[in-house]
């Protein structure tokens, strides 16, 4: 059986105290790569020892089988809730666990009087009306876990969460030795510069074309090379075919390279994850798939090329590449998006509140210092350039998002554009006669491909 890291024991106990003092909602927060998914495991198997049934949910299917494999270090068989999975499901289990699209179209099978504890990972998600149905369809003491206990906007959570519990900080978890420390490196201008914003991010099909020019992939290419050849990478992009794009540039330059994303196939998908660890793949370009959750803890570069407002994003991100792995003593982030000058260091120490979300630490986001002549980044102090030791260094500048802060106002605006981006899209998936225009909805929103075949077999169901 695994013994924990001090800091998930204490996790744990603060999360037990919580329930003991009248929280049926509690929220807990820790870094990407502190063991969140081995401390909610180490709960579920402990509670399940005790007699009570435990249903976990995650918000994507990749991660069901990360979560199964983390309850069986504890000596448990758990059940699971997947489309796909139900051969080898082991329904009779104590602790089940349950991707949260399969489990929304099956909820009138799964009685809330049969669970005691529900565990949401990726919590913050769950102010999407799917987390929502769950959450108070079983209506039972629920833990929820993420790294970004925030909203896209970085408004918080308090809508759903009685309580937050704030894990170790990054500080505290490099020390422990629990994440590796990270070089970073801020490199072009703001390919952002000039691209509106539609729900709190920067708008996808303008980024896609802003980002669409040789010349940024190039230069991460040379980066690459300079700073971290040949070793495993990661790069974020935009879009599926931006991912696709970068991919292929840097076949060209002679690297392995492959994009992932949802619809990449999953025994190939954990090939190319495999093959980074053994160093017969050196970049794999990904949009959605790597941000969150997913563990490649081999990958020791972060490419970034993908411009965010969301500080959350940045964090999810980055966050991926700070996993220890054998041999690997710390990170490289190339960051060609200009988000360190948004957000700050990714593994800043920050504070997080329920009702404000991350308001309350970007306040508190340190000045960066820049190298002229490597682009390293570093927190101010030394004079000569930690990296490379040229005496050339910028002054030290703050974060954009400490200086331009939201107004409320701005916020609101933002968050009333989203729900009226929101209710066009389900308006238009409505009005879709036909499956061609389905199909023509799942193109163009860059949905799953099957979304429209799902819609259109609902739909003719319901018709009778
Ligand atoms: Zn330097």
């Amino acid at each position: 059986m695994l013994t924990l890291w001090p800091h998930q024991q204490s996790g744990a106990d603060d999360i037990r105290r919580a329930f003991y003092a009248g929280y049926r909602r509690v929220l807990y927060t820790l870094p990407t790569g502190g063991g969140k998914t081995i401390l909610f495991s180490y709960i579920a198997t402990q509670a399940a020892a005790k007699g009570n049934r435990v249903l976990i949910c995650v918000h994507r299917r990749e991660l069901v089988r990360q979560t199964v494999e983390s309850i069986r270090q504890f000596g448990m068989e758990p059940g699971v809730i997947a489309a796909g999975w139900d051969g080898e499901s082991n329904a009779r289990s104590m602790v089940q666990v349950a991707s949260i699209d399969t489990l929304r179209t099956r909820l009138q099978y799964y009685p809330a009087w049969r669970y005691q504890i529900l565990v949401i990972d990726e919590a913050h998600h769950a102010t999407a009306a799917t987390w929502e149905a769950i959450i108070s369809h079983f209506d039972i003491p629920t833990i929820g876990v993420t790294a970004t206990p925030c909203r896209l906007t970085g408004k918080g959570l308090g809508e759903i969460w009685e309580t937050l519990i704030q894990g170790p900080a990054y500080s505290e978890l490099r020390c422990l030795g629990c994440l590796v420390d990270c070089d970073l490196y801020t490199i072009g201008g703001d390919q952002a510069d000039g691209v509106a914003i539609s729900r709190g991010d920067f708008k996808r099909r303008e980024l896609e074309s802003a980002l669409d020019r040789s010349a940024v992939v190039g230069d991460a290419i040379d980066h690459y090379r300079e700073h971290a050849d040949g070793e495993p990478a990661i790069a974020f992009c935009v879009s599926r075919h931006h991912a696709q794009k970068v991919a292929e540039m840097f076949s060209g330059a002679g690297y392995q390279s492959f994009a992932v994303d949802g619809a990449t196939e999953k025994a190939i998908r954990d090939d190319l994850i495999g093959g980074l660890a053994r160093g017969n793949v050196q970049v794999l370009t990904s949009c959605d798939l790597i941000s969150e959750g997913l563990d490649v803890p081999a990958a020791r570069v972060g490419i970034m090329l993908r411009p965010t407002q969301s500080t959350a994003l940045w964090i999810q991100q980055a966050g991926r590449l700070l996993r220890v792995a054998p041999g690997k003593d710390k990170a490289i982030i190339l960051d060609h998006a200009g988000n360190t000058y948004r957000h700050g260091f990714p593994d800043a120490d920050r504070e997080w509140t329920l009702e404000r979300g991350l308001e309350e630490s970007e306040t508190r986001a340190e000045s960066i210092t820049m190298c002229k002549s490597c682009f390293a980044a570093f927190r101010p102090g030394p004079r000569v350039c930690p990296s490379c030791g040229a005496e050339k260094v910028a002054e030290p500048r703050t974060p954009d998002k400490v200086k331009g802060r939201l107004t409320k106002a701005e916020r609101e605006e933002i968050e009333r554009a989203r729900e009226e981006e929101a209710r066009r899209k389900r308006r238009e998936v409505g009005r879709a006669r036909s499956y061609e225009e389905l199909l023509a909805i799942e193109k163009e929103r860059g949905y799953k491909p099957g979304w429209a075949c799902h819609r259109w077999k609902a739909r003719e169901r319901k018709a009778g």
